[in-house]
């Protein structure tokens, strides 16, 4: 899991002050969102909306019992859209939540201090949906047949791909902007917690072999200017493997207000198509859960894999 910061919307947005905070709303904590950032479009369609309760709630009773601090929670809207794109299907959710309230967020997800909030971070069931796409990807795999083979996950979190692909032969490297990763990926290879575009710049062109994000994608602001900074980093022949909620599964759990855009099968296609990539495999056939009570990896995620050309 992965919720880069610092890549602004490419002018695609428009910020507006909302009008629609709780008390304590000073501070401005999200922009409404007003163009596609896929294909530009700006004839956004809304297809649905939630209740902000059901993802906030927890933090929302934690600062209310603390309210000697001073956070953006608080301001948050009540309520979140989702709006569709005809043109590419693209989804995204409108009013986007800014850096400040996503990151402190984030920084306090593994804390355990939100009483109920779902803190299920079991590495055994992410091991083993990850057996499954590791051998999807070796399905898809030909080797450059010199030098190292490079694995980076963009997104790493505790580092679980990051061993499997280790354990395969790959040189392992890991980005992401949790603390997780610092103490638990380093394990496995070279890891940099950092904005990924940040840190794509480190390394030359094409210097990877395969590039994975997992639960990734719909964290960025811009999902195009990732993939155009993510795409130079890859060799040609090399894989893309990508996991993302699908915005067609109509799973309520995963449209939320910091999931910023979610796939469907169409504009995953046209994403992937516009940035240099073909379309190996969308796979099925993953009856795997993250948690006891969630739904199964099918009917839930698109699950892509992607050559560079
Ligand atoms: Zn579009």
């Amino acid at each position: 899991m992965d919720v880069l910061k610092g890549v602004m919307p490419l002018l695609l947005t428009v910020s507006t002050a909302l009008s629609c905070f709780a008390s304590g709303g000073v501070e401005k904590v999200a922009q409404e969102v007003t163009r596609c950032d896929l294909c530009g479009g700006n004839q956004l369609v809304e297809k649905a909306t939630h209740d902000a309760s059901l993802e906030w709630g927890y933090v929302w009773d934690y600062y209310a019992a603390h309210p000697e601090n001073d956070v953006p929670f608080a301001a948050i809207p009540r309520k979140f859209h989702w709006l569709c794109c005809p043109n590419c299907q693209l989804a995204m959710v409108s009013p986007r939540l800014n850096d400040n309230v996503v990151m402190r967020f984030y920084d306090e997800y593994f804390s355990g201090k939100y009483k109920g909030f779902v803190h299920d971070y079991d590495s055994n069931f992410r091991e083993g949906i990850f057996s499954y796409y590791m051998s999807l990807i070796e399905k898809h795999y030909t080797k450059k047949g010199k030098g190292e083979e490079r694995f980076l996950d963009v997104g790493c979190a505790d580092g679980v791909f990051m061993k499997l692909a280790k354990g395969k032969g790959f040189v392992c490297y890991g980005n992401d902007v949790t603390d997780l990763s610092q103490k638990e990926a380093t394990r496995y290879g070279e890891v940099v917690r950092c904005d990924a575009i940040d840190y794509f710049h480190r390394f030359e062109d094409g210097f990877f072999d395969v590039i994975a994000m997992v639960d990734t994608l719909e964290h960025f602001r811009s999902p195009s200017a990732i993939l155009e900074a993510l795409e130079k980093k890859i060799r040609s022949g090399g894989l893309l493997f990508l996991e993302t909620p699908d915005f067609d599964a109509n799973f309520e759990g995963d449209r939320m207000s910091r999931h910023f855009h979610l796939f469907n099968k169409a504009s995953m296609k046209y994403f992937l198509e516009k940035n240099g990539f073909t379309v190996e495999e969308f796979a099925k056939d993953c009856s795997g859960r993250y948690n006891p009570g969630d739904v199964k990896v099918d009917d839930r995620f698109l699950v892509v894999i992607a050559r560079k050309k």
